[in-house]
């Protein structure tokens, strides 16, 4: 089981994405609202990592965009029953700032009292689908109450990213990732709701292996890379990327909730040297699949573009960061 918490790493980021790399959407990135962002903040440092950008959620998004990534999808996850319907007004204002440019995924903490009507609701500002924590959260992926959003997600057509990974484990959450957690239950919920479209984040950690093979068979399963391409986090990961079913991976930061340079699993997925097909699925066109992402304009025109948003703009933007 991992050890934390983990040292900051104080490794060079790059001033913006690299310009023979595809459009790039960023399936896994974090908002909150001050208050709850600080508070997490505190709890790494304490039980998890250093978190290297303190930014608020609109500095987030500005700071990746400046950076030249073409489209960001926003997570957030209630940490208590009635928490949600705030959270997920939070998240569909701050996406109206950013059109075409955000899509924001709604919150509901399982078994809550109304879970179906604050999800509908969600839906009706225009969030894109539920992202979900069973670590934070603490619920049993197969319990009766997942099913009331298993159901409205799958009837709606709207996808869950599910946190559905033992690790990273603390003795700090209020229940145990490893009772919780396995790839058997998530197998399930995949068997069990054919048309709901799932991502697990992370690649899976650490069960990586029987989530490669999840991948493989089921048509339904989506992996994000967040933290899984890092080469942070002491974990062994037998499989290696360029083996899996590349047209079900889509990348993600993490950000801003890392604790090194924010493109550091950007310039790592470049190292592999995957086929331009590949890159340009894992980069963007698998989460606008996944997410169903609306773009201004298709993602291969916006590829082209891509290069110009950045120059052609103002200059990344600089913030202060606290290691
Ligand atoms: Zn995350």
């Amino acid at each position: 089981m991992l050890k934390l918490p983990l040292p900051a790493l104080n490794d060079t980021e790059g001033h913006s994405i690299p310009s023979d790399l595809p459009f790039v959407v960023d399936a896994h990135v974090h908002i909150f609202p001050d208050g709850i962002f600080k508070a997490i903040w505190d709890w790494f440092d304490k039980y998890g990592w250093p978190i290297r950008y303190r930014l608020t959620s609109p500095d987030v998004l500005d700071y990746l965009l400046s950076r030249g990534l073409g489209h960001i999808v926003a997570l957030q996850y209630a940490h208590k029953p009635g928490t949600a319907r705030g959270l997920n007004s939070y998240m569909a204002k701050i996406c109206r700032k950013f059109p075409h440019k955000v899509s924001g995924m709604a919150t509901v903490f399982p078994g809550e009292n109304e879970s179906e009507r604050v999800l509908k609701e969600a839906f009706e500002m225009g969030l894109k689908g539920v992202k979900l924590h069973a670590h934070v959260q603490c619920f049993d992926m197969n319990s009766e109450e997942m099913d009331a959003v298993y159901d409205l997600c799958s009837s709606e057509g709207k996808p869950i990213i599910i946190h559905a990974g033992r690790e990273p484990n603390s003795p700090a959450y209020k229940c145990d990732p490893y009772v919780l957690c396995n790839a058997e239950k998530l197998k399930r919920v995949v068997e069990n709701y054919p048309k709901l479209k799932i991502c697990v984040p992370h690649l899976g950690v650490d069960e990586f292996l029987p989530y490669k093979q999840l991948i493989e068979k089921y048509d339904n399963l989506w992996l994000d890379t967040s933290m899984a391409l890092a080469d942070y986090l002491p974990i062994r990961n037998p499989v290696k990327l360029e083996d899996m079913r590349l047209d079900r991976i889509m990348y993600g930061s993490d950000f801003p909730n890392v604790p090194y340079a924010w493109d550091r699993e950007i310039k790592r997925l470049k190292q592999i040297k995957l086929s331009s097909e590949s890159m340009a699925g894992i980069l963007g066109e698998n989460a606008v699949e996944f997410f169903n992402i609306t773009l201004r304009q298709p993602a291969c025109h916006a590829r082209h573009k891509r290069a110009g948003i950045v120059t052609r703009g103002s200059k990344p933007r600089e913030y202060v960061h606290r290691h």
